[in-house]
């Protein structure tokens, strides 16, 4: 039979795990729980979050638009999420909330597609990171998962110029994936909701993929502009692809889903820990601005 703790021993036993359990919050065990997620954090685990994040956040970006006749409106919006939450899972980041309101006209003419006024997109953004920064995210890491937005982000980064900002603007524009992944089957153009974009899909929510509708629309490219490539036009898209799908769906397999999503999360979880590193940027931003305000004193 045990024998009963004398007081003396319980008491001397209670104060060892109190003594263990500072000394595991002193080293950031605990605070490695803290959600990635902006809007599941308390106030106080907010702050805890942003220390730990080191000032760096993710804002991933999606869009609501048609993705051929088989995937959901939301897409990009949940392939983007689930790499960029997958990512910060490894590399510790705070993740802001579902951002969807990117450039997204060339599919007006379908169903579900919400497209926000030009002045709008760049207003609400540049309010999201100026918020963002002032609750401690001094470095923003735009993850896009939208290929309409692919001139968007690098203007706005551009035009973080404009005026003094103390935090910085990083744009992941796209990751590409490596070779030596699973060959794909695809022949020609698959750039929205085809082979490749299915495949995504397929792991991020496979129960909103319904492959067996993908051949019920053509993907296929009409090349119905007849102009010198390094002309641009914004009908470029729809003259080429009218029903907003590019490629073919019934390709895709989760062999190539999971390798494209491995790579894209790699890509973020590198983009982090480079921007966590980067001591530059803000402090050349800095001297930027001392010198814009006066540009006749600035000497070669
Ligand atoms: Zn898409």
């Amino acid at each position: 039979m045990r024998k009963a703790l004398s007081h003396n021993t319980l008491i001397r036993r209670v104060a060892i795990v109190a003594g263990l359990l500072a000394f595991c919050t002193h080293l950031g065990w605990s605070q490695s729980k803290l959600s990635v997620h902006w809007e599941e954090l308390t106030a106080a685990d907010f702050r805890s979050a942003i220390q730990q994040s080191q000032g760096t956040c993710l804002l991933p970006f999606g869009i609501l638009e048609k993705h051929g006749p088989h995937l959901p409106l939301g897409t990009d919006l949940l392939d983007v999420r689930y790499a960029a939450l997958h990512a910060a899972a490894q590399e510790y980041t705070v993740v802001f909330p579902e951002y969807y309101f990117g450039q997204i006209f060339e599919a007006r003419h379908e169903p579900g597609t919400v497209a926000y006024s030009r002045e709008l997109q760049l207003q609400l953004l540049q309010e999201t990171t100026d918020e963002m920064a002032r609750n401690g995210c001094k470095k923003i890491i735009i993850v896009n998962g939208h290929g309409g937005n692919e001139h968007l982000l690098p203007f706005f980064a551009q035009s973080q110029l404009q005026k003094p900002h103390d935090y910085v603007v990083y744009v992941l524009v796209r990751v590409e994936t490596p070779s030596g992944g699973p060959a794909a089957k695809s022949t020609g153009p698959d750039w929205h909701a085809g082979e490749a974009e299915t495949s995504s899909m397929l792991i991020a929510h496979p129960e909103l993929v319904h492959q067996d509708r993908a051949r019920s629309e053509s993907g296929a490219d009409l090349g119905r502009q007849k102009l010198p490539d390094d002309l641009y036009t914004g009908i470029w898209w729809y003259a080429r692809f009218p029903n907003h799908y590019s490629g073919d769906g019934s390709l895709a397999t989760t062999e190539l889903g999971q390798f494209k999503m491995n790579a894209w999360i790699d890509g973020i979880v590198k983009a982090t820990r480079a921007v966590k590193a980067d001591q530059e940027s803000l402090k050349l931003q800095n001297e930027f601005f001392e010198k814009a305000a006066h540009p006749l004193e600035t000497r070669p």
